[in-house]
């Protein structure tokens, strides 16, 4: 291993309190972060599949990625990795990321990954410190919320700490940093299903519920801080790349964009519309007073705004509470929910379906559902409040919420016909969506055939949309399609990977087989693997330079292979996603996956979509229309899952991974596995 990784990753149980190691070269194929995790979920608990997420059994897995802790920009997240208790029917095996400077500390202490299995008896946390581990007592952290939590753990690591002044780490041993901790808040103490994960003020692991596994397993906290530095194979490529990298950007790298919008704006790099939060909320100032950005990113969305009540709490996601008129009770509400450490992506729909049963007359004081919440007073902070502490403290109806929207709406007996009829607003496996099917289908592909809701914004629907909403795009359809694909390799050339339309070249065609497999490759190496941010990675577009190309595909290959030391090509590393897709999928299959699973609910077959401002190829010409009033089409949906499971080397019949494609990839034993099970493709 020449550069990227520090060689080890930490292993620690809390049953027998026994802390090891794992060699990371053991599993250099797989690339890093999340591949590396699905290998190592394999290995150490694949045969003894399936089991319950709040078995102990389960693995919490957090990895860093080769780019962690570099100036590769936008390549800060840690992938979270184990059985998600979230997710319905099933609590697959699943995945979320958190950005912030966790990765950094971590791999800076020189741990390219953790690893916990187990479960305490009584409350603990992990405290790294370089190579000290330790299992330390929770006791007077057991109860906190997020923000105290963190505050409290950083002063146990370093009882001298005071902010940007050295501090002693360890014998001969000084820094100026501040301890990265990762936590659970109430919520996730609680085992509540919505809990998220959550570091900083605001950089939440929000999807699969991976805060009340650490709640299971007695595990409030993980803090790491580290005095080493991250070998890089090559420095001399990784600066040029750098450096090339610059006319890319915006803001204050860019000044075509530092003059259009001024220094620091939360601006999109594709439509020069706001981004982030404020597509929320658009009546809010939107002048940051600065910008706040993960460790090496130079988009800086995590800003503090200019009304000055805001405190990097403040991604799009994150604003799930809308207190009426308020800009101030919104920012608080929202802290709240960090707060109590619970995740803004089910929380969304979990808040929209308690109010559509309230409005039903099925649930409120005296009701069928019983419950002493202030219904009459949605919209004010004080029902946020109650509604939020109810849930994370599992009081009174807060105890069946806490379960989740799929898992209460079942309770209540009403999940089957709230879910086909979209009331509960849940689309994949227990998660809702962002984008309707009916149009931005590579979004909705993407899902069904994944665990969860993709949360891979920078694809090609998201920028897309934006730069033709803007009124005034700056590239025509045709322009946007041919030079969107151009960077999809090793599928370039194909413009009708973003045809839009439901036409012979549409949303069911043979192109859009090809972009979903790319995008599947894309989101498990390089957003997966190489700790990608979603809200910035791919970049096939930009208006920031003359000929519109964006860095993707150039860029992601370049950096890594600088970091690593390797000589690879982008379709190579493509190759790698599609074997950590097809692992992740084989893992699935032996939970209990079968194609007849990857279905969509009624409503969005049966609804007229609202449409969508997208390219599409209508009648012989490129145009950007919206395909409103348009239905989703079921044999044609089922036809293209064939289509896709065939291109990918699953069996059409089941979409389980056949033995020849696994063996292919390196993976006889996985073809083994699901054998022995009766589910080889
Ligand atoms: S785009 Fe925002 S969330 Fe993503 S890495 Fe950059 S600062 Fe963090």
């Amino acid at each position: 291993m020449k550069g990227g990784y520090t060689g080890k990753i930490l292993r620690v149980n809390l049953t027998t309190k026994a802390i090891g190691t794992i060699d990371t070269e053991k599993y250099e194929e797989f690339g890093g972060g999340h591949g590396i995790g699905s290998a190592v979920f394999f290995d150490l608990v694949g045969d003894q599949l399936p089991f319950e997420a709040f078995d102990p059994r389960n693995l919490i897995i957090m990895m860093a990625s080769p780019f962690s802790g570099t100036f590769m920009p936008g390549s800060g997240r840690c992938e979270v990795q184990g059985l998600g208790p979230m997710l319905y029917p099933i609590e697959w095996f699943g995945h979320s990321n958190f950005g912030g400077r966790f990765t950094a500390q971590l791999k800076f202490a020189g741990w390219d990954g953790i690893v916990v299995e187990g479960a305490s008896d009584e409350p603990v946390w992990i405290n790294i410190v370089n190579d000290k581990v330790t299992i330390e007592s929770a006791k007077g952290i057991w109860g906190m919320d997020t923000w105290d939590t963190q505050e409290d753990i950083s002063r146990r690591v370093i009882p001298s700490l005071k902010y940007g002044e050295w501090a002693e780490l360890a014998e001969n041993c000084h820094t100026t940093q501040m301890p990265a901790v990762v936590c659970c808040g109430p919520a996730g103490e609680n085992k509540s299903r919505l809990g998220c994960l959550l570091h900083g003020p605001g950089s939440q692991a929000a999807l699969c519920g991976f805060g009340g596994v650490f709640g299971s397993k007695k595990l409030k906290a993980i803090s790491a801080i580290g005095s080493k530095s991250v070998p890089i194979a090559d420095p001399k490529a990784f600066m040029d790349a750098r450096l090339w990298f610059r006319q890319f950007q915006w803001n204050v790298d860019n000044p075509r964009e530092a003059e259009r919008f001024g220094v620091g704006g939360p601006y999109s790099l594709i439509s020069g519309r706001p981004s982030g939060g404020n597509v929320l909320n658009r009546d809010i100032p939107l002048t940051p007073a600065r910008a706040a950005a993960c460790a090496s990113c130079p988009r800086g969305c995590r800003m503090r705004l200019a009304t000055g009540d805001s405190n990097e709490s403040v991604c799009a996601g994150t604003m799930v509470i809308n207190v009426n008129g308020s800009v101030k009770f919104t920012r608080q509400g929202n802290d709240l929910m960090q707060k109590f450490g619970l995740g803004h992506w089910q929380l969304m729909p979990l808040l929209g379906y308690v109010q559509a049963l309230y409005k039903e007359g099925v649930l409120g004081k005296g009701r069928p559902i019983d419950t002493n919440l202030p219904l009459d007073q949605s919209g004010t902070f004080a029902y946020a409040e109650a509604l939020l502490r109810q849930i994370a403290l599992r009081e009174g109806i807060g105890n069946d919420l806490a379960e989740g929207c799929a898992r209460f709406a079942e309770k209540i007996g009403r999940y089957k016909q709230d879910v086909n009829s979209g009331l509960l607003g849940l689309v994949y496996y227990g998660t809702a969506n962002h984008y309707d099917p009916a149009i931005e289908a590579e979004w909705g592909f993407g899902s069904l055939l994944g665990e969860r809701d993709l949360m891979l914004h920078m694809m090609s629907n998201y920028p897309i949309h934006w730069m033709a909403w803007s009124g005034d795009p700056y590239l025509t359809a045709e322009e946007c399609a041919k030079l969107y694909t151009d960077a999809m390799e090793p599928y370039q050339g194909d413009p009708f990977m973003v045809d839009h339309s439901e036409g012979p070249t549409g949303i069911y065609s043979d192109s859009k087989v090809k972009q979903v497999a790319w995008i599947k490759h894309y989101e498990k190496f390089w957003i997966g693997a190489g700790g990608f941010c979603g809200w910035r990675w791919p970049m096939c577009i930009t208006n920031n330079t003359a000929d519109r190309r964006g860095p993707t595909p150039r860029a992601e290959e370049k950096f890594w292979n600088a970091v690593c030391g390797k000589n690879l090509k982008f379709a190579d590393y493509m190759e790698i996603g599609h074997k950590i897709y097809t692992l992740d999928r084989s893992i699935w299959v032996l939970q209990g996956r079968h194609r007849d699973m990857e279905k969509y609910p009624d409503f969005i077959y049966d609804r007229p979509t609202m449409g969508s401002d997208m390219t599409m190829y209508i009648d012989g010409k490129w145009k950007y229309d919206t395909g409103k009033g348009r239905k989703l089409d079921r044999a044609k949906v089922e036809d293209f899952k064939t289509r896709f499971y065939k291109f990918e080397g699953y069996n059409p019949e089941n979409g389980y991974p056949t033995r020849a494609t696994l063996e292919k990839m390196n993976l006889k034993k996985v073809a083994d596995a699901l054998q022995s099970k009766g589910r080889l493709g």
